[in-house]
């Protein structure tokens, strides 16, 4: 049997907080235990033969004293004569610090009333003992606000999201799933209305598909999340998915988030389409560029010819007229050479055809180009280039083409009696060409777009000397071709401009420089050679033929390719000059059959064409062609070829 004491010691050690009341209405403290005081913040003295109610404050309005359930539960114990739990109580406690101060705690507690008899069944006590469930309620009470919180986004979301379960026929195919939560979005995104607790199938007649049941089935059962974007619906609209298992794995269920992407779907293929149709826009604005250059060149080739056959043939037009006309034709040429370059730059045609050139000797040449209108409009030219030889690593024809681009501009744009200056500097890496002049320059806000292609300074407009606006378009594709950069300074209406050039250099000059290799063959003068023209523009046939008449040469000419062919096969020429583009049979077909014919393998064979870029001349030369003539072809460029033509033509 445990003593008094003991039985004592054990209620004061136990961990639980007990305290024994005495049995009334308004009970009184008849023992506590010492985790009873430690919960209490009292001592045993405080405590004991103290009215219960009297020993504590009330912590807060009398609505939410936490003394009236616990006097009812003791009310009910004695009443009842059985224990009371009493629902979780929010009790408050003061905890005293180490330092002597007190601090409330937020307390719950579950406690329990229990009615103690004696041997003769009389009420002795009420025992009471409390349970700190604290911390249990904090983590419910945190569930519940996660889970809260949780539930609130879902129904404020945008995108859709549904709870679905799968239903499997007899065989356990997935064929259909009904869906068991909505949220509020869900309608919006789907169309389908009142689904809550519905089959897709029902929701959807005649649906007969069952890739989604499928899909989702596969979710449930790998619990393997799946994310489709842009997924084709059985209600015709596009979806981005998001699929994943969710609760007992063996229920199967599947949560879905999902987002209507139909209509981005439909603006982005609308861009799309419209991105497309702005290339194709600008790849028809480049090839009638092309085209346009082409068909005018066309007849530029019998009137250049024509002037040059009536200045050799001695027919005596006045010099100024034919000065005049070579001048404007001159003009018209350079218009329709910068139509087509700056299509080929648009279009990525346009080859260097790069080689070690010395920078000075660019812009000698384009100073040569441009000096006929510095001169004209009486400007001064000053030139400022270091001694060194600056050497580039470029092609120089289209380098002089640049710089003689940027002069002319300048000497167009700088009233009479102007100053032009060209500066050079460099640092060893790179070098920075300034052409400036005294003009009428440039207002800022157009400083930038004078490089775009058709752009002018509005103010130009009417001014004779305007051309296509295609001049400094055509300078900066072919400065950025060279791994450059070109920009234009003016300080305003007025105040001159400046184009700036700059461009990589070449490494240094090596010692002695390669001689340039001496021009090729020599035609032996007052040879006469017999020769066929085959071209569809009977003026230009009949040009060319003069020109070579003048010369001696004996010619034929035919308009189309199969009557070249015919001819060519039984005319033993030495050499045989051929429009490309000629009806029935082209340039390159005639060219191909007589490199077959083994009677005309001898035959000198030019094609004649318009075009005139890396590639043309690699397909002429790949039919048979073994010289190339760009339009217009005139009396320089025919001496030219006679001059290459090996010396035994037809005998080669
Ligand atoms: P274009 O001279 O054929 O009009 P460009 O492309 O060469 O075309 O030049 C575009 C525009 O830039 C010109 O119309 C002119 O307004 C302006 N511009 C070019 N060079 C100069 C310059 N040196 N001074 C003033 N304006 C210039």
């Amino acid at each position: 049997m445990l003593s008094l004491d003991q039985i004592q010691a054990v209620f004061n050690s136990s961990a639980i907080p007990t305290a024994l009341f005495s049995p009334s209405a308004d009970p009184v403290f008849i023992a506590v235990n010492n985790a009873f005081l430690q919960i209490s913040t009292r001592s045993r003295e405080e405590l004991l033969g103290t009215r219960l109610f009297a020993a504590f404050d009330a912590p807060g309005s009398p609505a939410d004293d936490p003394r009236v359930a616990l006097r009812d539960s003791i009310a009910e114990a004695i009443r009842s004569g059985t224990p009371q739990t009493m629902p979780a109580q929010h009790y408050p406690i003061r905890v005293r610090q180490p330092d002597g101060s007190e601090v409330v705690e937020e307390r719950y507690w579950n406690a329990v009333n229990a009615p103690v008899f004696d041997a003769a069944g009389q009420l002795i006590f009420i025992l009471h003992y409390t349970l700190d469930i604290s911390e249990q309620v904090k983590a419910q009470e945190q569930q519940r606000t996660t889970t809260e919180l949780y539930s609130k986004l879902i129904e404020s979301m945008d995108d859709g999201f549904c709870i679905v379960d799968i239903r499997y026929d007899e065989d356990g195919k997935p064929v259909d799933y009904r869906f068991l939560d909505i949220n509020p979005a869900f309608e919006a995104q789907t169309g389908l209305v009142n689904a809550r607790g519905k089959y897709v199938r029902e929701l959807v007649p005649g649906l007969t598909d069952t890739h989604w049941a499928e899909l989702y089935s596969s979710v449930a059962l790998t619990g393997k999340p799946l994310r489709l974007a842009e997924e084709p619906s059985p209600i015709g609209r596009w979806f981005n998915i998001y699929a994943t298992r969710v609760g007992d794995p063996a229920l199967g269920k599947v949560a879905v988030l999902f987002n209507d992407v139909t209509e981005s779907r439909r603006t982005r293929d609308d861009l799309r389409s419209l991105a497309n149709d702005l290339a194709r826009e600008n790849r028809r604005k480049t090839e009638f560029l092309a085209t346009l250059a082409h068909e005018l060149r066309n007849p530029l080739a019998p009137i250049r010819t024509g002037l040059d056959l009536l200045r050799l043939s001695g027919a005596t037009p006045p010099a100024r007229i034919h000065d005049m006309m070579e001048r404007q034709l001159g003009q018209l040429v350079h218009l329709i050479d910068d139509l087509l370059d700056i299509a080929r730059i648009n279009s990525g045609k346009v080859e260097l055809k790069r080689e070690r050139v010395v920078l000075r000797d660019a812009i000698a040449t384009a100073v040569e180009t441009a000096q006929p209108q510095i001169q004209a409009a009486g400007h001064t030219l000053d030139l400022s280039i270091p001694d060194t030889p600056l050497l580039l690593h470029a092609d120089p024809t289209r380098l002089a083409q640049v710089f003689s681009n940027l002069l002319t501009n300048a000497a167009k744009y700088t009233p009479a009696g102007g100053r032009i200056g060209v500066r050079v500097e460099h640092d060893g890496r790179s070098v920075r060409v300034a052409i400036t002049d005294t003009g009428i320059g440039i207002p800022a806000e157009a400083l930038s777009e004078v490089f775009e292609m058709f752009n002018q300074v509005s103010r130009n407009m009417g001014r004779a000397q305007g051309g296509l606006g295609i001049g400094l378009a055509l300078v900066r594709g072919l400065v950025e071709m060279h791994g450059g950069a070109v920009h234009a300074e003016s300080a305003g209406e007025g105040q001159g401009s400046s184009f700036v050039v700059e461009l990589p250099l070449a490494g240094a000059l090596p010692d002695a420089q390669a001689p340039q290799p001496a021009s090729a063959g020599d035609a032996s003068p007052g040879r006469r050679l017999k020769v066929l023209v085959a071209d569809d523009n009977i003026d230009a046939a009949h040009t060319i033929m003069a020109l070579l008449q003048l010369d001696g040469h004996a010619v034929d000419v035919v308009h189309d390719g199969r009557r070249a062919l015919e001819r060519a096969r039984t005319g033993s020429y030495e050499l045989a000059i051929l429009d490309i583009g000629m009806p029935g049979l082209d340039g390159y077909e005639v060219a191909a059959a007589l490199r077959a014919d083994s009677a005309c393998r001898q035959t000198y064979l030019v094609a004649l064409t318009g075009w005139g870029s890396e590639g043309d001349r690699a397909r002429a030369r790949a039919a048979g062609f073994d010289a190339h003539l760009t339009k217009p072809a005139g009396s320089a460029e025919i001496k030219r070829l006679l001059a290459h033509l090996p010396a035994n033509a037809a005998g080669r």
